[in-house]
């Protein structure tokens, strides 16, 4: 059956649905290595592309497709490819993009090793990437030249929260030349909450560590894009320059998690809603950034492209760094820890944990503080959650 134009819920469950030998509900799981030729021939024919079938698993594999069938149908991209993790997912799609003497533009907030790979790995094989702010979009038409061949970019930024604009971004840039490759990296919404594709961009990126497993159990990473630029990412970005492939196992439980994606979002931002409104509130936080808040600058894109304003806050506290980590360490049903997206709200300080790998200078012009605390809201009743911080927060106020 086909499941294109069938509604989210019904595409999450059933897209990629292949038969199998038992009639298994529940797709197998295929942990091979390799697959068995009829005949020399045969194995002539498919490493020729003269027939369709698995070689081996790192080209790859049923359970693999699965996963990556879903989001390829749910990003309303036309292929997929999965990865062993989001960083192996935004290195191979980068590889296979650019050469040396290439031009890379980025947002200057980015995910800490997203923007290590960018400023200290592609540099030194003669990439240069050219970070500035594409909120304004004054910045992408100086930035632009007859180098670049990725603009690059999240939206809301980790861990600011800051909202770009996805449409006049992809259409700045193909303006300027239409082989451009708009590459957002869609960890935070999810293509439940945003979908950049519709929206103009090229390819999108994944951390499927994150919202798209959902359970804290699993490293994965997709890619999704027209057909000939995944191919191009399996046949020889992942294939040959990254290796970063995904095991059955994982891709398996990324799979499994995708069929409770909506509903999942659905609680992940009402309880984000109403923890940021408490926080607004609250006399120990001196700012809250949260795109469903009027007071947000990034409110009225956030509303225009995304379905809801997702489940991550960022905060600044009244307190100097020192107290704003007694603090964090106070709390007792949320987890001090990286990463985001799991069902259980998670709390951390970018700084010292996923930017450390920005110099003072550079947290500065990314607008990260000090003092900013980035929560990853979970699927906890949000009463619960609220007075957990409120017994922090209560005696800093
Ligand atoms: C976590 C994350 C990544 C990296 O993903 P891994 O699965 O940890 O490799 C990239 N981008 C964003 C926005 C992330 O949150």
């Amino acid at each position: 059956m086909n499941v294109k134009n069938k509604g989210f819920a019904t595409r999450q469950i059933h897209a990629g649905k292949t038969e199998n030998s038992a009639g298994a509900l529940c797709a197998p799981i295929y942990q091979t290595s390799t697959f068995a030729f009829s005949s020399v021939e045969q194995g002539g024919a498919r490493f020729a592309g003269a027939e369709q079938g698995y070689i081996y698993s790192r080209l790859g594999n049923p359970t693999t497709n699965l996963a990556e069938a879903k989001l390829a149908v749910l990003e309303g991209g036309e292929d997929a490819l999965a990865a062993a993790s989001g960083m192996g997912a935004i290195s191979t799609a980068l590889w296979s993009s650019v050469a040396a003497g290439d031009e890379i533009i980025a947002d200057e907030t980015l995910y800490g090793c997203t923007y290590s790979l960018l400023e200290h790995g592609l540099s030194r094989f003669g990439v240069r990437t050219v970070f500035t702010d594409l909120s304004d979009i004054e910045n992408l038409k100086k930035a632009l030249s007859e180098k670049t061949r990725v603009v690059y970019f999240e939206t809301p930024c980790n861990p600011t929260m800051k909202v770009l604009d996805i449409a006049l971004i992809a259409k700045t840039a193909h303006d300027f030349h239409p082989g451009i490759r708009v590459m957002v990296d869609n960890t935070f919404c999810t293509p439940y909450l945003q979908q950049p594709l519709a929206l103009g961009a090229d390819t999108v990126v994944h951390s499927a560590t994150k919202y798209l497993n959902g359970h804290g159990d699993v490293i994965a990473g997709v890619i999704v894009g027209d057909k000939e630029f995944i191919n191009r990412c399996r046949t020889f970005g992942l294939k040959d320059l990254t290796g970063a492939v995904l095991s059955p196992f994982d891709a398996f439980l990324l799979a499994r998690g995708l069929k409770t994606l909506d509903i999942r979002m659905e609680r992940h931002c009402a309880n984000a809603r109403k923890l940021a409104e408490f926080f607004e509130a609250h006399p120990a936080v001196s700012k809250v950034c949260y795109p469903g808040l009027a007071s947000f600058e990034g409110h009225e894109i956030a509303a225009r492209q995304m379905r809801l304003p997702g489940g991550m806050i960022s905060l600044e506290l009244n307190a100097d760094r020192a107290a704003t980590a007694a603090a964090l360490n106070k709390l007792e049903l949320c987890t001090v820890a990286v990463s985001l997206g799991d069902a259980e709200t998670l709390v951390e300080h970018p700084a010292t944990m996923t930017h450390s790998t920005y110099s003072a200078g550079e947290l500065k012009a990314a607008g990260i503080s000090e003092g900013l605390v980035r929560i990853s809201v979970g699927l906890e009743d949000p009463e619960d959650i609220i007075a957990d911080f409120k017994a922090v927060l209560d005696p800093l106020a």
